[in-house]
């Protein structure tokens, strides 16, 4: 009789963005003449820049002839577009990153949870506190959680690292020495970033410990601040402890298009064996490429044009954060990020729980965020709304907060 992975069941329900979407119907089945304005999730609303629509359109045309036909693509992704991550993502912040470094993939979701496979299960992992859900959930399907402890909403063998207003929403180097350190700027949930300086000392932290940091930079375009750091090879050391996740999701809308890499340097060992060999292996056995198409896509993300057309839109969206942002603050709430990310975390008023405020908007203002506490312990007591709606949504859902 087979046996299954019973890692999977150890696994706490999902309930974040299915109790959110249970009790917003149940809202509107008894309120039908309510609007809603959905703030909540993090997927973006424009639709893709006219320049990757037309880069689109001559891949497919090229995909309708014998001449110009692609096939499987090349493992490591093509190298136009390695080319181009490289100058633009790398070359020009002074980061020693090669093309051959680079493994273009259908985006960070699946990378930062299959990039697992390549560690032990022995290895004990780092993460934030709160967090984007995915770095623990995947670890525990590996077996590398211990058990889930529901009263503390934690498992037993991860070493969680509290973001709180008391750290300034950054982590501080834990007490115990993690193996895998699981980090994210600009931050989902909390919007919050650190400096160069700040991240300079993981990379030293990490070299001493001998630990790889495992960083995801999904929300770099939105770095507006000096002083931030959009990729963590810009730290001196990082080649030899750190992988980077990289994301066309929020940079150019392609949450449905799907593509992203994975940067693992060549510096980076265990021993003799580098993890790039690994994942090497790894990518060319499970996986079989990005489509030609997209990868034409993103390419196109890189021209002048690109990076003007995405950019506007990475606007667009952070101008909904500046209204938030202002809203709010106007209205007495304490705030943070929106300035290098598109998420704005809040502290829910009169010491309201996470999913009380959730209530409480929804019904008085007919608005739906995302309660922190779905993110991990410490987001309890706060709340994230997001700048991905449209520009008149959101002043009219801050106008609604306001009147509140
Ligand atoms: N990493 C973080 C921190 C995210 O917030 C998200 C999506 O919301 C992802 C990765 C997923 O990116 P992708 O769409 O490339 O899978």
């Amino acid at each position: 009789m087979f046996k299954i992975n019973e890692n999977y069941l150890k696994l706490p329900g999902s309930y974040l963005f299915s109790t959110i979407a249970k009790k917003v119907s149940a809202y509107s089945a008894a309120n039908p003449d309510k609007e809603i304005i959905r703030l909540g999730i993090g997927d973006v609303t424009l639709p893709l820049a006219p320049v990757v629509i037309d880069s689109l359109h001559n891949a497919v045309d090229e995909m309708g002839k014998a001449e110009t036909f692609h096939g499987y693509a090349p493992d490591l992704g093509y190298e136009f577009l390695r080319n181009a991550i490289v100058e633009h993502d790398y070359k020009k912040r002074g980061a020693d990153i090669s093309a051959d470094e680079i493994f273009v993939s259908d985006g960070a979701k699946s990378d930062s949870g299959n990039i697992g496979d390549i560690f032990s299960v022995d290895n004990k992992i780092a993460v934030c506190d709160p967090v984007y859900p995915v770095y623990v959930d995947t670890n525990a399907m590996a077996g590398r959680t211990g058990d889930y402890i529901p009263e503390q909403q934690k498992w037993s063998n991860v070493i969680y690292m509290p973001c709180t207003a008391e750290t300034n929403f950054a982590p501080e180097l834990p007490k115990e020495t993690p193996d895998i350190i699981y980090l994210c700027f600009p931050n989902n949930p909390t919007g919050s970033t650190i400096t160069k300086d700040e991240l300079q000392r993981w990379v030293d932290y990490a070299n001493k410990v001998g630990a790889v940091i495992i960083y995801d930079a999904a929300y770099e375009a939105y770095i507006s601040e000096e002083n931030v750091p959009h990729t963590i090879y810009e730290c001196e050391g990082a080649r030899t402890c750190a992988i980077e996740l990289r994301s066309f999701s929020k940079n150019a809308g392609f949450t449905g298009t799907r593509l992203g890499f994975t940067v693992i340097p060549k510096d980076l060992k265990s021993g003799d064996v580098m993890l790039h060999s690994l994942w090497a292996r790894r990518h060319g056995t499970k996986f079989n490429g990005a489509p030609y198409i997209i990868q034409r896509a993103g390419e196109a993300v890189y021209t002048e044009e690109g990076q003007k057309q995405t950019g506007e839109q990475i606007a667009y969206y952070m101008n909904n954060a500046k209204t938030i942002l202002e809203g709010l603050k106007s209205a007495g709430y304490t705030v943070s990020g929106g300035v290098n990310a598109p998420y704005i975390w809040l502290k829910t008023p009169d010491k309201m729980t996470s999913w009380e405020f959730f209530d409480y908007l929804l019904e008085k203002a007919n608005v739906v965020g995302t309660p922190g506490s779905g993110f991990g312990p410490s987001g309890e007591g706060y709340f994230r709304l997001t700048a991905f709606g449209s520009y008149e949504n959101t002043v009219k859902a801050l106008e609604r907060i306001k009147a509140l």
